[in-house]
């Protein structure tokens, strides 16, 4: 037998309900906040991915889904949302509308990554991103939504977490300070961390290994290091999240897992035991569109987990609403019953009320017995009389009360749902 491939999973249909509570949430947080919906294709040039998530990054190096198709072109399954919403950015001319221009998106992403609860290899992302402005009040705007979309899911425990990572001016400085620094001590470091020191040393800071802990608590601190205008954007964003009085701690080792990000990056972690502490994470990426080929375009954003939310929301028991499912389950007995039921399922769907009706030739006990296992309201029961009379039993299911009810009444019957006396 075929099986879902490891670290994928089908959504069934009694998991439906938090995806489409997450994915309301998410669609209403962004029209409170003007951010427009853009989907992207599912794979893309597998440059894109290459060239803004970079080589060095765990990402391009051991985590994308590349394939050649028939004609040899080079693709890649979605690694992340980022780069596509930029290469849709400046495929459509976007640069040419009022800027900033605020989009999101909601959609999978790949990456072959060890499957453990909370980490898959195909998982879902919502993200969102205003490109086109430099201002740190967009850096607080992204901040503030990441903070009121887990608030308006029931989620309260997680933390913020903010760095400023510099820009392309002053982080290379601190990057010969890091290397150095390390350098030092490299014969302690982890296979991972030797390999980093050469090809992404930012990502030194964010190792676990214990063997790597001491040199980087030793290590020189980005915030030293940042240019005054880095500097300035950096105080700005803190003080503007004080005052609106949106909790955040500095952490002086969170760099991001992608290397377009410059000045602030942010990541929103779980305070939940035993679930994967990411929540979602985000920043500034300044020089990402002009690595693209446009022209310089600051921009920032933010990406969560849709998986990770749902783990969250069911450790915290937190209410769903249920799906909307069919009112009535309509059962018949015999030949001409069954093309009534079959009139009459067609007229309450087109006057908008949703109904099961039976199929086959099962027993009227079947019917009701699948009528149960479906929970509607109510059964409608059509049997030879019935179709003579034009009139059907309506059972109230939930208390067992029945009567015989006229074809034409069942629609403004269902309509007003009440129970039966
Ligand atoms: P990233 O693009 O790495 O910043 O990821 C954004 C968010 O997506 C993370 O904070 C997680 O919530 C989620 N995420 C990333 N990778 C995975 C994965 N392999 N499985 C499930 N969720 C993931």
């Amino acid at each position: 037998m075929y099986k879902a491939v490891r670290g994928t999973s089908d959504i069934l249909p009694q998991e439906q309900a938090y995806w489409k509570y997450v994915e309301e949430k998410a669609a209403c947080l962004c029209q409170l906040y003007g951010y427009q919906p853009l989907t992207t294709p599912i794979f893309e040039d597998s440059q894109l991915f290459a060239r803004t998530v970079a080589g060095g990054t765990d990402l391009v190096d051991k985590e994308m889904y590349t394939f050649e198709d028939r004609s040899g072109q080079k693709l890649a399954l979605r690694a992340e949302g980022t780069a596509p919403v930029c290469r849709a950015y400046l495929e459509h001319g976007l640069f040419n509308l009022p800027q900033p221009v605020k989009l999101y998106y909601i959609g999978p992403a790949f990456r072959y990554e060890r499957p453990q609860a909370g980490r898959y290899r195909q998982h879902h992302q919502f993200g969102y991103e205003a490109l086109g402005d430099a201002d740190p009040a967009l850096d607080v705007e992204v901040i503030e939504m990441a903070q009121q979309f887990l608030l308006s899911l029931g989620l309260s425990e997680f933390s913020i977490q903010l760095n400023s990572i510099g820009c392309r001016f002053c982080q290379p400085k601190y990057i010969e300070a890091l290397k150095q620094h390390y350098s030092n001590d490299a014969t302690y470091l982890c296979p991972d961390c030797k390999v980093r020191l050469l090809r992404n040393p930012l990502r030194l800071l964010d190792c676990k290994k214990a063997s790597c802990q001491s040199v980087a608590e030793t290590a020189p601190k980005i915030t030293d290091y940042l240019c005054p205008e880095c500097q300035a954007h950096f105080q700005n964003v803190q003080q503007n999240l004080e005052m609106l009085n949106i909790p955040f701690q500095l952490n002086y080792r969170l760099v991001r897992g992608l290397d377009y990000y410059t000045r602030t990056v942010f990541e929103v972690e779980s305070q939940e035991e035993g679930t994967q502490s990411a929540l979602g994470g985000g920043g500034r990426y300044d020089d990402l569109i002009a690595q693209l080929g446009g022209k310089h375009t600051p921009a920032v954003g933010f990406a969560t987990g849709i998986e990770r939310l749902i783990l969250n929301l069911k450790r915290q028991k937190t209410k769903i609403p249920a799906l909307p499912k069919p009112i009535a389950f309509i059962a018949y007995l015999g030949e001409e019953a069954r093309i009534e039921a079959m009139k009459l399922a067609f007229r309450l769907r087109q006057v908008g009320i949703a109904v099961i009706k039976a199929t086959g030739d099962k027993s009227l006990k079947g019917q009701l017995r699948q009528a149960n296992s479906l929970s509607t309201n109510y059964a409608i029961i059509i049997g030879e009389e019935e179709v003579r009379n034009q009139t059907a039993v309506l059972r109230d299911m939930i208390n067992n009360k029945q009567r015989a009810i006229p074809l034409t009444e069942i629609a403004p019957s269902l309509k007003q749902s009440k129970p039966l006396e």
